[in-house]
């Protein structure tokens, strides 16, 4: 059946492609990729021959319209971004609602991405959990996207560019105070992969000590907020405890 494959690549270690990515991939008629040259190293690689055409961030809305045609008129073609999954922190979910809109089948393929693998090694709770992606770069809409996810009782994870990780690292103690919980997931699936849980503070100063942290391609994890309700029980059971001792 014609479809928009929706196909997800390695991160870092080729072995991670999926043989159902690869099947996709050499049997579609065309592929969708980000950025052509970086797919196709890949796909020499896997020896496709299939053909490329670009659809990334600035492509014309009429780029998905001829992609849309295509599946129409009975093709299959594939969405591959630079690596791990299309739409998550890249393009491709506009491609995805037009086809939906046109009646047009949609197949999601699973793989890699970045904030699920940086999540399951993180050992930050994960039963909820909020894709962030990245953060607004500076001033204004940095300081209030921080402060509205200051009590997020679910773990974070967010994208970060090595040359920020540092100031990131220290705005986030500056909001969500020292002590919280973090993870710098850092190179994952690559020869120099690093995770590292620690406090806020820690993490700051280990970045700070060794540059060679904030190398790479990063995932930065936040634990939820602490509990609202034990601190208020905490400070319940500390006022009794108070008053037991003044009659004693
Ligand atoms: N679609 C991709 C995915 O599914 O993970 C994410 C694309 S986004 C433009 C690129 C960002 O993902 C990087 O800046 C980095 O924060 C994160 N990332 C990608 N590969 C990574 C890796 N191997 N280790 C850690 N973070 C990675």
């Amino acid at each position: 059946e014609p479809a928009l494959y929706i196909v997800a690549t390695p991160i870092g270690n080729l072995g991670d492609i999926s043989r159902r990515a690869v099947e996709v991939l050499s049997q579609v008629s065309c592929i969708a990729a980000e950025d052509t040259r970086r797919t196709g190293q890949l796909l020499s690689g896997e020896g496709i021959k299939t053909r490329m055409l670009a659809y990334h961030e600035h492509s014309a809305p009429q780029v998905a319209e001829q992609l849309a045609a295509r599946v129409a008129a009975g093709e299959s073609v594939a969405l591959v971004s630079d690596a791990g999954t299309p739409t998550i922190s890249d393009p491709g979910y506009r491609l995805v609602r037009v086809m939906q809109d046109e009646g047009l089948k949609v197949i999601p393929l699973p793989g890699p991405c970045a904030a699920v693998v940086g999540l399951s090694g993180s050992g930050l709770p994960s039963d909820r959990f909020a894709f962030e992606g990245f953060l607004p770069n500076r001033g204004e809409a940095r300081r209030r996207r921080l402060e509205a996810l200051a009590s997020s009782d679910a773990t974070l994870i967010f994208y970060e560019a090595p040359h920020r990780i540092l100031a990131t690292l220290e705005d986030l103690q500056a909001v969500m105070g020292g002590s919280r919980e973090a993870a710098l997931a850092r190179e994952l699936t690559k020869s120099f992969e690093t995770i590292r849980r620690a406090s806020l503070s820690e993490l700051c100063e280990w970045v700070r000590d060794d540059a060679n942290q904030a190398r790479g391609e990063i995932v930065l994890l936040l634990a939820p907020a602490p509990d609202q309700g034990v601190a208020e029980v905490d400070s319940a059971l500390g006022e009794l405890l108070r008053g037991m001792a003044e009659h004693m």
